[in-house]
């Protein structure tokens, strides 16, 4: 206990809300004497009642920490004050079981973007009626010019959302259903944790067998049934087993397991090899290069393997979260911390689940933490929103379990937080739709939430029968889930349907339509690139020296450097010494640049600037990294953190990146969005302090808009043919996985 409590000196909780007892008590443990604990939550958004976590932690929080300081934050950043107004007319009717009443907190929030926002209430006849009518609004809202993406319909459980799909796929609206399923239960997934697992302990037989069985090694099943049977019975692991078997020329093994078991154990042995030295992220990589499994999803032109690509992506995400939190980050240590999470009921969404380019269907639960310009809340019914208490079907042990009292009351109050969380998602508009007839006997009177939240006259009571057609309806079979329609994953989407391009998009389509394919619509991941970790740490450090400038605030190169060191991460480099090299170096660049900052004494205009623009139906995102105002106009920055030689090769590079890369683009950005075409546009290399310089013609414009022309046109016909040359697939991240690459001598 004190070993952990000197380890762990200061502690923060977030969504605090949503602790179990026994994790409360871990916390005050972990606190000890020192009582250094900071908790952040909103009683309001604790949803997670059925699975142990208890509100009353927060509530009761300052029963056991009487001395802690209360700050209220208030400040609301995401919707309209209508928005806020309504939900906090409906969340008060779950005093006085909340710190508001209980400890007498204004917990009002207060809109800071300046915007009324709206909220409406729309009734319709039966399901079918309220799924076509916000069909139609959205398609409304898409013809004024708003992404399908602003989009979202939430509800209380998947099924309610049937109809919805069903009328958006009526009027072709590109849409995608969230969370039906977890990441974790997806084959691709399954198999990359079985991988790792039997690397872990190459006896854990049920691993072993599952990996075996997996498509991507193709043993026979009746085999892998007869060597479980076998390793249970000679008390052996399954792998060991299957391995003297393939050598036993008498053995009954079929050629394709023999040839699986082959294959596998060759890369198990290498994989074990690198498991030894290297982080778990990279040992996941070799897996999925050297077995081919990502080769082949990626250069698979179905949806579901974009899908599939994208899964995997996620995995690399959450494994490069757990590695450096490990003590050691090695794959033995870090699948026994993943079948924790996983063991306690951790399963992360799929991969991609929020695209721009499609409407958002999703329960309320797996809305949270996210956001979305128009939610439409729907079926909000009696019975369906509140759902009725239903007995548990597995219930929590003691422990873990809420303080008794009224299940009824606490179930109530945890459906109207879950509605409230449902209608902060929304920024500007909010809509509120119901139908009295959902099929049934009865007639559904509105939910108890949309009176209290809009303040409306009680129901009269009345009943009568559901129409026939909508009794009739409720046995057909759930809508078709469609899936993600992406023009970019083979589907062309027309000139007039939207489409949002960044640099990095058209720059990767213009120089390989392929290479576009593999980075944006399969989204293969890459390993870790020690060079990219160090721009985006530079960068970091560069805008909260700027910003701390801009403010007027004092800040010291050493400020700088904790702010660089803070964006930093370990992974990918070849050895600790390469890392201290690196990481002396740009402690450095960051020392020479504050210096020349503060001998300079100009302040930048703005700094990681977001642009917007449209072209036509193409809307052109990105961020300039500083934008001065001089004496001859407006001067665009962008830092570099890669090496030129001397000022005349930076002028040269800056031409080059005005006249057919980045450079232009923001040129055109700038002019596209405030009329005025900047003077010139830079590139400075933080590391030699040097300046490359390149004055903005109205022909670099031109050019910059048919580029973008040309790539939008391209990624709209969904063709992503290869283009490989030396040059280019020697750059190319994805060399090692595509057929075509020159550089590996495929054409
Ligand atoms: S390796 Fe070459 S052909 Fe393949 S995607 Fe990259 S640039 Fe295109």
């Amino acid at each position: 206990e004190r070993e952990y409590q000197e380890r762990f000196r200061y502690i923060l909780v977030d969504e605090f809300q949503d602790t179990n007892h026994v994790q409360f008590q871990l916390v005050k443990l972990l606190a000890g004497k020192r009582r250094n604990l900071t908790v952040v939550g909103d009683d309001d958004q604790s949803i997670y009642r059925f699975r142990g976590a208890r509100v009353e932690n927060l509530i009761g929080f300052l029963d056991h920490f009487p001395e802690a300081k209360v700050q209220l934050l208030t400040g609301n950043y995401r919707s309209g004050q209508r928005i806020l107004d309504a939900a906090h007319r409906l969340i008060q009717f779950n005093n006085p079981a909340r710190l508001e009443a209980e400890r007498g907190f204004d917990k009002r929030l207060r809109s800071r973007r300046g915007l009324e926002g709206a909220i409406e209430h729309r009734v319709y006849r039966t399901a079918s009626d309220e799924a076509d009518g916000v069909a139609a609004a959205i398609s409304e809202g898409l013809a004024a010019g708003r992404d399908p993406g602003d989009f979202a319909i939430l509800a209380r459980a998947h099924n309610h959302l049937d109809p919805f799909a069903s009328s958006l796929k009526q009027r072709g609206i590109r849409f995608r259903r969230i969370g039906t399923r977890g990441l974790y239960s997806r084959p691709e997934i399954q198999l990359c944790l079985n991988v790792l697992r039997t690397l872990a302990d190459p006896d854990d037989g049920a691993a072993a067998y599952m990996a075996l069985g997996d498509p991507l090694f193709g043993a026979d099943p009746v085999d892998l049934a007869r060597l479980g049977a076998g390793a249970r019975r000679l008390n052996r692991g399954v792998l060991a087993l299957a391995e003297s078997q393939a050598g036993d020329p008498s053995s009954k093994l079929q050629p394709a397991s023999r040839e699986a078991i082959r294959r596998f154990l060759e890369l198990h042995r290498r994989l074990a090899a690198s498991a030894l030295r290297r982080p778990t992220s990279e040992v996941l990589y070799e897996f999925v290069t050297e077995s081919g499994l990502l080769g082949e999803l990626a250069g698979e032109d179905s949806l579901e393997a974009v899908d599939q690509v994208q899964n995997l992506n996620r995995l690399f995400g959450i494994i490069s979260r757990i590695g450096p939190l490990l003590r050691q980050d090695r794959v033995a240590q870090l699948i026994g911390h993943l079948d924790l999470l996983i063991e306690m009921g951790d399963d992360p969404a799929v991969a991609a689940d929020i695209d721009e380019n499609s409407v958002h269907l999703l329960t309320v639960h797996n809305a949270k933490g996210l956001e979305f310009p128009v939610v439409f809340l729907v079926q909000l019914a009696e019975r369906r929103f509140p759902q009725p208490r239903r007995p548990e079907p597995l219930p929590l042990p003691p422990e873990l379990r809420s303080a008794p009292g009224d299940e009824k009351l606490d179930h109530d109050r945890e459906e109207r937080r879950l509605f409230y969380v449902g209608m902060t998602r929304a920024r500007d508009r909010l809509v509120l739709t119901h139908a009295p007839d959902y099929g049934g006997r009865r007639e559904h009177k509105p939910s108890r939430f949309v009176v209290e939240c809009l303040d409306l006259p009680p129901e009269p009571k009345r009943a009568a029968a559901a129409s026939p057609l909508e009794s009739i309806a409720r046995y057909a079979p759930a809508a078709e889930i469609a899936p993600p329609e992406l023009a970019t994953a083979g589907r062309p989407l027309g000139d007039d349907q939207p489409l949002t391009v960044s640099h990095g998009q058209i720059d990767d389509f213009l120089t390989c339509p392929l290479k576009y394919r593999f980075a944006h619509v399969a989204q293969v991941p890459l390993q870790s690139n020690p060079a990219v970790m160090y721009g985006i740490a530079m960068h970091h450090a560069i805008r909260i020296y700027h910003q701390h400038r801009m403010k007027g605030l004092p800040i010291t190169a050493e400020d700088v450097i904790a702010a660089f060191e803070g964006a930093w991460s370990s992974e990918g480099f070849y050895s600790r010494e390469h890392e201290e090299q690196r990481l002396d170096q740009g402690r450095r660049a960051i020392r020479r640049f504050v210096e020349r900052e503060q001998a300079a004494r100009t302040v930048p205009l703005a700094v990681e600037k977001e642009f917007k623009f449209r072209l036509g139906a193409t809307t052109v995102v990105g961020r300039w990294d500083r934008i001065d105002e001089t004496r001859e106009g407006v001067v665009l920055v962008d830092y570099k953190t890669s090496e030129v030689a001397d000022s005349q090769k930076a002028d040269e590079r800056a031409l080059k990146s005005l006249k057919e890369e980045q450079l232009g683009l923001y040129a055109l950005a700038y002019s596209e969005m405030y009329g005025v075409t900047p003077a010139r546009v830079e590139l400075e290399f933080v590391e030699a302090g040097i300046h490359g310089r390149a004055a903005v013609t109205p022909k670099h414009l031109a050019r910059a808009r048919a580029r973008v022309e040309e790539a939008a046109a391209g990624i709209r016909s969904g063709n992503f043919p290869p283009d490989p040359d030396q040059r280019k697939c020697g750059y190319c991240p994805y060399a090692r996985i595509c057929i075509h690459s020159a550089a590996r001598g495929g054409e």
